[in-house]
């Protein structure tokens, strides 16, 4: 792709409203725009890592045999009132009447919808168990959104919904879950760590949340330098008895193994073997994407902008063409890398070197190519490992070499 010809209109100077490194960077590489306090439209760049993001979480769920569905985001208030969600959740839901007086929210969250659904069509044990899941945008009326992507009043979430006949089976699909989620974050190149949680409002007896250490985080962890374990109090480690240290931490993930709560409140029962009529016991399982990507590129940035992970950075090689007459080598090196599914962005404009290099860095593509004078007489180009700064110097045979080996092409 060429530069030239793209939606990438980076600024010079750091945007006023961003109050963190991933906001700041997002917004300045012309990932995001914000359309108001908390609401962002993710532009191409943007949406490139986006679904990079939720390709790896279809991959996981698909691999769990889940099946993907789209829910409706306008949710009937009858709906929350069956399980009296709807005080709970209170004022963080965007409520509103349609023309006929009739309530809706928009959706926070989707356990009674799809418990709503599934009591539909599910009457046997024969068709359990069953896991459903969607990414989808999620909408909640935050006091405080801050932090760009952190916290913000529309988000996209991945959510996930297990359907069992009795709990043996729920711990089964809960542990399979919880064994995914950390592929997951693994690919997304996140470093992360599983803690037992609290249920809160989901209701349901167990319940584990996946979080990255930063310095924006709203929960708070205590860290062991001993023994490098977390824990939720203070003190020192029950397990080799240093002092623990107190982490900020951002939640990525949650999940619940939350029973018959959702079955019992909407009537969603089954037949088992011996014909007897029991509620269907759920696990829900989410992921905040949105989050999960401000969270990749907080933990991943320098002072020059977002060092991406190969897994979801929104193109493999950023390749810049510093002499105008090198662009139909360019063009050539570019085909052939394409050819082995790198996608490669041109940087084609007719910008000084300086300003190539500092979009190419606040881009963050992993691998930076530099085509300059000395390519004609050479025939060797410059490589620039994003993250580590190291620089190569390699012909054309030596450069595939290295990215297919980068790359496991
Ligand atoms: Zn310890």
């Amino acid at each position: 792709m060429l530069f030239s010809k793209s939606f990438i209109f980076t600024q010079r100077e750091d945007p006023k409203v961003a109050e963190c490194n991933s906001a700041r960077l997002l917004l300045k590489g012309c990932f995001l725009s914000m359309i108001s306090s908390g609401v962002y439209s993710y532009l191409p760049l943007g949406k490139r890592v986006l679904e990079k993001v939720n390709n790896i979480i279809r991959k996981h769920m698909n691999s769990l045999g889940a099946e993907e569905l789209q829910l409706s985001y306008l949710q009937p208030i009858e709906m929350w009132e069956k399980t009296g969600r709807d005080k709970d959740l209170g004022d963080i839901m965007f409520r509103f009447k349609d023309r006929r007086a009739r309530e809706f929210v928009l959706g926070p969250t989707a356990e009674e919808e799809i418990t709503e659904v599934v009591r539909k069509y599910i009457s046997s044990y024969k068709q359990l168990p069953l896991t459903l899941y969607q990414i989808q945008t999620k909408f909640r009326d935050e006091p405080r959104a801050r932090f760009g992507l952190m916290r913000s009043c529309e988000f996209v979430m991945k959510d996930a919904y297990s359907f069992d006949i009795d709990e043996q089976g729920l711990g089964e699909n809960y542990k399979k879950m919880l064994a995914v989620y950390q592929d997951i974050f693994k690919e997304c190149g996140l470093e992360f760590v599983t803690v037992e949680a609290d249920s809160g409002f989901m209701g349901g007896d167990a319940s584990h949340e996946f979080m990255v250490s930063a310095g924006i985080g709203e929960d708070i962890l205590f860290y062991c330098c001993g023994c490098g374990s977390y824990f939720k109090k203070e003190g020192n480690c029950p397990q080799c008895g240093k002092n623990l240290e107190e982490k900020r931490m951002i939640e990525i993930g949650h999940i619940f193994k939350l029973g018959t709560k959702y079955s019992q409140a909407f009537d969603a029962f089954f037949l088992d073997r011996e014909g007897v009529r029991k509620p269907i016991t759920m696990g829900c399982y989410g992921i905040g994407v949105s989050r999960l990507l401000a969270a990749i590129a907080e933990t991943n940035c320098d002072d020059k902008g977002i060092i991406w992970p190969k897994s979801v950075s929104p193109f493999d090689i950023s390749l810049l063409v510093l002499e105008e007459k090198l662009l139909p080598q360019a063009f050539s090196l570019s085909e052939i890398l394409e050819k082995l599914k790198l996608h490669v962005l041109i940087d084609d404009r007719k910008e000084a070197a300086g300003v190539k290099f500092n979009d190419a860095f606040l881009l963050g593509n992993p691998f930076i190519l530099i085509m300059g004078k000395n390519y004609l007489n050479s025939k060797k180009i410059d490589l620039e490992i994003r993250k580590t700064r190291k620089k190569l110097n390699l012909n054309e045979e030596e450069l595939i070499k290295f990215l297919k080996n980068e790359y496991g092409r």
